[in-house]
This record gives C-alpha cells, structure tokens and sequence, in this order.
C-alpha cells in the first residue's frame, strides 16, 4: 500500500515525477532541470544532458521548456501506443517527450480556450524539423475527426515533403537543412477536430539557386526530377539524368547523398502534390525547378554549347519570347533625362542578371507554392487568416537557430536578428506567465535580474539610427556607395555603441580580431563578425527592369501570377530584404504575443551526425546560445518545483496517516497537513490558491525518498 504511487505506475497512467531512488538519480539523471541542487552550474547542467543522452533519455524539462538532444537514430519512442500513453495524462506525471508538450498544448487550448504556440528552435541538425513533424502527427493521429477533416490532416501532413523539397538542401551541417524559417498555424474546431492551416515563410536562402559551398547542394527538388522523373518525361524537357551536366547543381561537387533517396523522395513529392491540391498538375511542380536549370543552361549558351531544342524547351517553359529575353540578359535599360537609353552589359554583368533571374524565379515560385498550399489548408467555413473567433489555433515556429559559421554574411545577420527578436519575446513571456502565476495563486512576486537584449536588438532595427536603417540609406543613395563605404557609415554613426566592433580601436590602433571588411555583434548569445561583402546586393535583391517586363508578358500561369505587370508601372522602390524580414519578424512577434507560448530546445549532441556521441564543447556553447541556463535561472528564481494540490496529496499521502487512505477536507488542508507532519520548514515551501510551491530540490527528493523506503 506504501508504493499507491508505484502500483499507478504500473497502469501507465502517472510515472515518476523523477527517477526517485537516488541509484536511479544518478544514472539517469533528473528529468527537469529545476531539480538540479546546482542550478547555476553549466557543468551540472551539461552532465545531466549527457546522463540522460547515454540513456537514449533524449528529453529533458525546464519547467514547461522541453529541452531535446538530437540521438540520431530511431528510437521507438515514437509509436501509436506511445501517443496513447501521452494522451491526457498531466505533464509532470510522465517521463519528458515531445507528446507531453503537444498534448499539454492541446488541452491548454481547449480548456482554456487560448490560442498557443510552441516555438521550436536550436541551431542547424539540431532536430527543430522532425519535432515540428512529430507534434503534427501526434495532432493527426490523436485529434478527433471526421471523413472530410481527414483529408485535411492529410494535406497538413503532405504539406510537409513539399516544402522540404523545395525550401531544404543538404549542407554541411545537415543532409537536409531547412533553407527558409516556418511558421504552421492549426486551426481547431470547438470539438477540437483540426479543421484547417495556415503557412507563413520566411526569407528563402535563394543564393543557393545559383551557389552552393564546397560540400553542399542546390534544393532537394532539383536532384530528385533528374534522379526520379521518368524516361519519357526528361526526353519531352530535353533534359539529362546526369546532374554534373548542370552547373547550378554542382557548384558544392557534391550531387550524391548516401542518406538521401532523390528517387524515392521525388515520387513521395509528386503524390504529395495532388493530395495538397488535385489541381496542381505535376507539371506545375516541375516547372520550376527545370525554368532554373534552363537559366542555368544559358550560360553554357554563351559558351555556344546549348542546343536549340534545349532553348526552345526553357523558353516554353518561362513563357517568354526569346529575342525579348535575349535582349533582356544582355542589355541594360537605363532612363536618363527622360530618355531610355540601352547599354550591353558584359558579361560578369550578364552572368549576374541571368542568377538574379534564376533566384527570383525560385524565390517567387515557393511563395506561389506555399500560397497554394495555404489555399488547400483553408476550412471553407473560414477562408480568411487569421481564423475566424469560434475556432483557436495553435501555431508551430520550425526557424533557423543563432548560426555562427566561419563566414558570416547578411544571411547570418538575418538569422541572428530574429534569434534576438525571439529571446526578447522568450524572456518577456516567460517572466510575464511567471508573474500571472504568482498573481493567481496569490504569491508575492520576487524580481528576477536578467539580461534584456533589447539594447541588440534597437541597434539593428532602431529607425533611422539601427544597422538596418543604414544598410537601406547606403542602398538608395545616389553615388558611389558599396560594402566598405557601408562599414564606414556604421562605424560613423553605431561605433560607439558598446555591442558593436569593428578593427578600428578608440587610439587609432587596430583590432586584431575583426578585420577590415568586418563588424563584429556581440549578441546575447555570443560575439560574431560579419563580413560585408555583398551586403548591399543582397539587401537591393534587384532584377534589372528588362528582365522584369519580359517575366510580366509571361504566359506561363504561375510565372505570370510571380512577376506581376504593377510591379513595372509602379515605379515606387519595393522594400529592402533586410526591411521586409524586419516587418515580417515584427508582424510574426505580434502573432506570437497573442499567443499562449511551449518551447522546443533542441541541441545536436555532435557534428559528425552520429548516434551516441556527446561532444561537451559543442553542446555548452548551444547551452548558451539557446539560453538555457538564463531560462533556468529564471525559472528557479523563486521556487524549484510547483504542483497542483490535489496530484501533490495524491502522491504523497501514503506517507502521512492523516491523509491516508483519502482525505476528505479541503485540499488546501490536506496538503497543509502532509507537509506539517513531513516536517516542511516555513521557508522551504507556500501554498498558493490551488498549488503548493516547493523553493528547494532537496525538500522534494526527501519526500521522494521517504515514499521508496
Ligand atoms: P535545420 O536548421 O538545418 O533545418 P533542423 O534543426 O531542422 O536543422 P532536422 O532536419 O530536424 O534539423 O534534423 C536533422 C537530422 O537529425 C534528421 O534528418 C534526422 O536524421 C536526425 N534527427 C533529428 N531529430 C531526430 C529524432 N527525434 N529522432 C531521430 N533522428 C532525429
Ligand atoms: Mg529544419
């Protein structure tokens, strides 16, 4: 009768709220990190994930924060019968899992009526995309639905190797890298039934159309039509199976992945294709990537090595004519003194007007992809985002980790930008869900000190004065401007700014660590330099004109629905792409705040992408980047560890003969009378309105430790 708690066990219903037994503790670890006596220790931290890791314990908490170490490998942890196990049961009362968080989630929307969001995050292979996968399954295998709703979780579901083939590439880093940032809003109905979604995108790596690093490869969904596209189909494009014959594909010399099956993975995308929408004809999803190879081929036409029926081919598929394109690729339209005046380009200019045209067609056709997909995941009761009042929402945030290569560019700066925006609304709603607690339960707050990024992220979006800001005026200003004369502007007007470097010092001597086509952040999670070069047309992201008003007389559906004929008349700038991620990051943290947040941690354990292997330096520096043990320390600020009192009495009144076998007062007094007679000092503990909050560790291993013996 002492082990009630064991025997519930048994049931699967409650495990351990810890590995209770101190043998058990010390192999395995604590299952949250709160539980740590050494809380502000790094290294108690790290030694907990690695324990827990050599367990295939891939999951730990901190509080409510899941935190995930990649295992590379299957485990089976992830099957029908472990989602049934998960299913309404408590968060603390079983083992840490990426179902707990989703199911938690869940029910915090349907019971509370709130919309959520749960924010995935951690650097590249860290495993942000496969958690993303696993909560979306778990919402499709466990939700209630119906024969027509059924077909929507299918297209939420189908949605998925899509994308990946458009928007992921293999990098160094990962065999399948996202090369965009998403964020997935599910729709629920009042019975809970998944009803509809929504996809916003952000900020397409499009350099990768027409570049890629030593080692790395173009988008997943050019290799897969060479590899999987049927004979009759790459005769009718007039296209070889061999990617080498094609530069944009080999620029990394890497067009073979062991671990990835272009064939396969292409015809689990043309499946895909129809079920997202029976109206997208394959061709549509091919069309794309053969437009680009075909660019890709008019370089070799410089060459004289394209064959005629090859532009012919590229040409129907742009839509476009071909003198008209020609002139377009090699010519510049200028307007001076209100005359328009063509100048030939040469031919470093014509390569980069024809990248340009590749990128943007890439770049245009995934917004028009995702655009379609939004369409098919609309509830026709509610075709409007965002959703209509009756139905609550819980979004899904898969984007890019703080990223810190060995050249950093404007990509990086982007990507750490947002990583800054997301630990701001992270520290502000962590505090503040902290704070309601305590005003709920009627606690006295007690401050917490922690370390407000807002002084990074003003220096980059501050108007007029921010990096942005700058990078946008050096842009549009008439004149000679490029990468340096944009390093001299910011160390003008940001170069006393103490999150700022760059090699100049304050006694004219010079910095050895930056060099002289770099400034160096030092952002929240660490220092990093950026190179300029190529700054400025990265954020101009220009087409030339010409270009643009051949793509606008496309007959091409999707092209002339990408390249629009306003764009052309309208002779008004379009944003910059520093600028529109910056509005788009705004508009994404506006969604966010609405929302009630859950956060995925995630942390690759080496980067060999190997199962078992714990590199300590790599993960410590993730422990900092993601936050983890300022999150911890805020978390722990007042009390280690708090719970509601009727799961508190349940587990522990075996040890007290007043509140066993059941106590029949009021909770409250139950749990006063259990901690009382367990000995609980005054300053160890409070009860709240409707839980107890334990300050200490200790206090609870002790009670734990009683209920073993
Ligand atoms: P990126 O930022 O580059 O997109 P990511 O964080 O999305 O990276 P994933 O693509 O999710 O990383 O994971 C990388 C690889 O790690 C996966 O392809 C898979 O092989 C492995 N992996 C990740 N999570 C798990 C898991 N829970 N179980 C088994 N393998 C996993
Ligand atoms: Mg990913």
């Amino acid at each position: 009768m002492r082990y009630q708690g064991r025997e519930v066990d048994i049931e699967g219903r409650v495990r351990l709220v810890m590995e209770s037994a101190l043998t058990a503790r010390d192999r395995v670890g604590v299952q949250d990190f709160v539980l740590l006596e050494n809380y502000n220790s790094e290294a108690a931290f790290i030694e907990n994930l690695r324990r827990r890791f050599r367990e295939n314990l891939i999951y730990t908490y901190i509080g409510s924060v899941l935190v995930s170490v990649n295992p590379y490998k299957e485990l089976e942890i992830y099957s029908k019968q472990q989602m049934e196990r998960y299913r309404g049961v408590s968060f603390y009362e079983i083992s840490p899992h990426i179902y707990a968080l989703s199911d938690n989630t869940y029910r915090a929307m349907r019971t509370e009526r709130k919309d959520q969001c749960i924010l995935i995050s951690g650097e590249s292979g860290a495993g942000k995309t496969e958690a993303s996968k696993k909560i979306l399954l778990y919402y499709a295998v466990t939700c209630p639905t119906n024969d027509h709703m059924a077909i929507l979780g299918d297209r939420l579901l189908q949605s998925n190797p899509v994308l990946e083939a458009f928007g992921n590439a293999k990098t160094l880093r990962n065999d399948n890298s996202s090369r965009f940032g998403k964020y997935m809003d599910v729709q629920f109905d009042f019975r809970g039934t998944p009803v509809g979604g929504h996809i916003l995108n952000y900020l397409l790596e499009k350099s990768r159309v027409v570049h890629q690093n030593h080692g790395e490869r173009n988008f997943h969904i050019f290799y897969q039509l060479l590899d999987g596209g049927d004979d009759d189909l790459l005769i009718t494009l007039d296209l070889e199976r061999n990617p080498q014959n094609y530069r944009y594909l080999v620029k990394g010399n890497c067009p073979r992945v062991s671990s990835i099956s272009d064939k396969n993975n292409w015809k689990v995308v043309m499946k895909a294709l129809p079920v997202i929408d029976p109206d997208i004809k394959s061709c549509e999803g091919q069309n794309c990537p053969i437009s680009i190879t075909g660019c890709s081929d008019m370089h070799k036409h410089s060459q004289n090595s394209i064959t005629e029926n090859r532009c012919v081919v590229v040409l129907q598929l742009l839509g476009v004519d071909g003198s008209a394109l020609r002139e377009a690729l090699t010519h510049k339209k200028l307007t001076a003194k209100g005359e328009e005046m063509i100048s030939p380009l040469n031919y470093e200019q014509a390569v980069s007007a024809r990248d340009a045209l590749a990128k943007a067609v890439y770049g245009r056709t995934f917004t028009w992809l995702v655009e379609k997909i939004n369409q098919s995941l609309h509830w026709k009761d509610s075709t409007k985002f965002p959703f209509s009042k009756d139905s609550s929402v819980i979004g899904l945030l898969d984007i890019y980790g703080f990223e810190v290569l060995q050249q950093n560019s404007f990509e990086q700066f982007c990507i750490n930008y947002c990583n800054e925006k997301l630990q701001q609304l992270f520290i502000e709603l962590t505090l503040r869900s902290e704070q309601e607690e305590y005003e709920t339960e009627g606690i006295a707050w007690e401050t917490v000190q922690y370390f407000d990024n807002k002084i990074i992220c003003d220096l980059i979006e501050e108007k007029h004065k921010g990096i942005i800001s700058i990078l946008d005026e050096e842009c549009l200003r008439p004149g000679e401007t490029c990468d340096v004369s944009f390093l001299e502007k910011l160390e003008d007007t940001v170069g006393s700014h103490p999150h700022f470097i760059t090699h100049k010092l304050a006694n004219g001597k010079t910095r050895r660590v930056v060099s002289r086509e770099e400034f160096r952040l030092l952002h929240y999670a660490g220092e990093v330099n950026y190179n300029v070069n190529g700054f400025l047309d990265k954020n101009n992201d220009l087409l030339n004109r010409n270009l643009k008003e051949v793509m606008c007389q496309s007959d091409n559906q999707i092209l002339s629905h990408c390249f629009r004929r306003e764009e052309v008349i309208d002779q008004k700038r379009p944003e910059m792409a520093a600028t529109q991620f910056k509005n788009s990051l705004m508009k994404l943290m506006e969604i966010l705040m609405s929302k009630e947040p859950s956060y995925v941690r995630c942390i690759k354990p080496n980067d060999a992408k190997q199962p078992g292997r714990f590199d300590e330096v790599l993960v410590r520096h993730q422990v900092k980047y993601l936050g983890l043990m300022e999150n911890l320390r805020v978390r722990r600020a007042g009390f280690a560890y708090r719970r509601r009192f009727e799961a508190f009495l349940q587990r522990y009144k075996p040890l007290c003969p007043e509140t066993w076998p059941n106590w029949h007062g009021r909770l409250v007094d139950g749990v006063s009378t259990l901690v009382n007679h367990l000995g609980y000092k005054a300053e160890e503990y409070k009860l709240g309105r409707s839980k107890i909050f334990i300050r200490f560790p200790k206090t609870l291993f002790t009670t734990e430790d009683a209920l073993e013996a």
